[in-house]
């Protein structure tokens, strides 16, 4: 299937164009239409079957054709590591480069100060690792209530590294109403358990 029928805008075919990519991969052509009509969706899939794009790329044009609300965060997009927030943040720089949407990474290993900054003058979308978010949320930072999209991206590293309880609680912080897209290389138990608790009515995907 060509990008073009995917429903993605044209800005974005064009990123896609400019990024050098001549056709969706698996998970890409199965996963972008679904997240464009809004629906939750679970990817099975591993690093590496350009999994990140078939969030970004539905997620900078859902923000872009909504409505900004007086500069609370809309999406949130949750990593296990640092590394792995620090890639999908340039990603999405890259894709969303003449989106005019404004991001924030929230990672570990560096000061606070100018996240905080950067969250006061107010982003579209956080990239966040569990544990700096709830730093930052305890600190009375952040408000996840305009959040009406999130991505648990790895949920069974997460699981893992022990996150489930963070993102369990940050989950709560958010508005039920959202669209929610859980990624895993594989679903054990506990996180088929947070998606049945977190996810509505969720698309299974599978590459
Ligand atoms: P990811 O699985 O998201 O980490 O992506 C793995 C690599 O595939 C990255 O270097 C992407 O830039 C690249 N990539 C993503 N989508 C495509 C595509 N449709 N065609 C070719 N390369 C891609």
């Amino acid at each position: 299937m060509p990008f073009a029928d995917l429903g993605l805008s044209d800005e974005l075919l064009q990123a896609v164009t400019e990024a050098g990519y001549t056709e969706p991969t698996p998970i890409q052509a199965a996963a972008i239409p679904p997240v464009l009509m809004m629906r939750d969706i679970i990817g099975i899939a591993q690093t590496g079957t350009g999994k990140t794009a078939s969030f970004v790329l539905p997620m900078i044009d859902i923000l872009a054709h909504g409505r900004s609300r007086a500069r609370m965060p809309r999406s949130l997009i949750l990593e296990p590591t640092r590394e792995l927030a620090a890639q999908v943040a340039e990603n999405f720089e890259k894709y969303g480069a003449n989106s005019k949407l404004s991001m924030a990474l929230l990672i570990g290993g560096v000061s606070m100060g100018d996240q905080i900054k950067a969250l006061e003058k107010g982003v579209d979308v956080l990239i966040a690792t569990p544990g700096r978010l709830m730093d930052l949320f305890g600190r009375g930072n952040i408000l996840l209530t305009g959040c009406s999209m999130l991505v648990i991206d790895e949920a069974d590293r997460m699981l893992d590294m022990g996150f489930i309880p963070d993102i369990e609680e940050i989950c709560t912080k958010l508005p039920k109403q959202r669209q929610t897209l859980l990624f895993s290389a594989t679903m054990p138990a506990p996180i088929k358990r947070l998606a049945d608790k977190f996810l509505d009515n969720p698309k299974m995907i599978e590459v």
